[in-house]
């Protein structure tokens, strides 16, 4: 079965990779960018749902297909900052002439929070599974944690704000760990797992 996936994000992908050979086997998962697909929908929603619907069904139209379409919107939600940057994760620190690497994003970040003791967070992600126009799951998922101070920011894995995002409870970041570690306690481990589940029931 083909079953694609609305991100040009690879991590993403072999993240729900991970999360769909546990449960349903044969699914071939495809992203726009890999099928040389351009595919970049405006975001316009102001909630993680809202862009996952958006972006599963500007695939679906461009695809123009019976194959199922997985979208997911994601991101980190600071208690401090109340609830930055959320949505707006992939553009937190962004201007008209400047974009950031993640590197730069999360020291932004760091230095945002500075020496704040408050450092609860958390990353939700927003996952939808879609059939047709009208005929979708949704689920939303969160993975707790903390904001590491500057000199806990370390690991080289996953994307993003794993450097700086400390587990609850592990004392690593999410950097730290392989991409099944991540995927067994993530947000989008959790969310990817239920759709696996719904998609198998289909
Ligand atoms: P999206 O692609 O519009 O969902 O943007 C999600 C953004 O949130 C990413 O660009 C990251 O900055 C952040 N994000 C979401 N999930 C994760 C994660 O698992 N690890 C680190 N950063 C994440």
């Amino acid at each position: 079965m083909n079953l694609w996936f609305a991100t040009n994000n690879t991590h993403k992908k072999h993240e729900l990779e991970s999360c769909l050979k546990e449960a349903v086997p044969n699914v071939k998962l495809m992203i726009p960018s890999e099928e040389g697909i351009s595919f970049d929908p405006a975001e316009t929603g102001t909630a993680f749902f809202e862009n996952a619907l958006i972006k599963a069904r500007a695939l679906k139209e461009l695809l123009g297909n019976d194959d199922p379409v997985i979208a997911d919107d994601s991101g980190l939600c600071v208690d401090s900052l109340d609830g930055r940057p959320g949505v707006y994760s992939s553009h937190y620190g962004f201007t008209d002439k400047k974009k950031l690497t993640s590197r730069e994003q999360n020291i932004l970040l760091l230095e945002e929070l500075s020496s704040n003791p408050k450092r609860t967070a958390r990353f939700i992600c927003a996952m939808v599974l879609l059939f047709s126009n009208d005929r979708f799951y949704f689920v939303q998922e969160t993975l707790e944690g903390e904001i590491a101070r500057k000199s806990d920011m370390r690991g080289e894995g996953g994307f993003g704000y794993d450097p700086v995002f400390l587990v609850s409870g592990f004392g690593r970041t999410l950097a730290e760990l392989s991409t099944e570690e991540k995927n067994s306690l993530s947000h989008r481990g959790k969310a990817g797992r239920l759709i696996a589940k719904m998609l198998w029931q289909n």
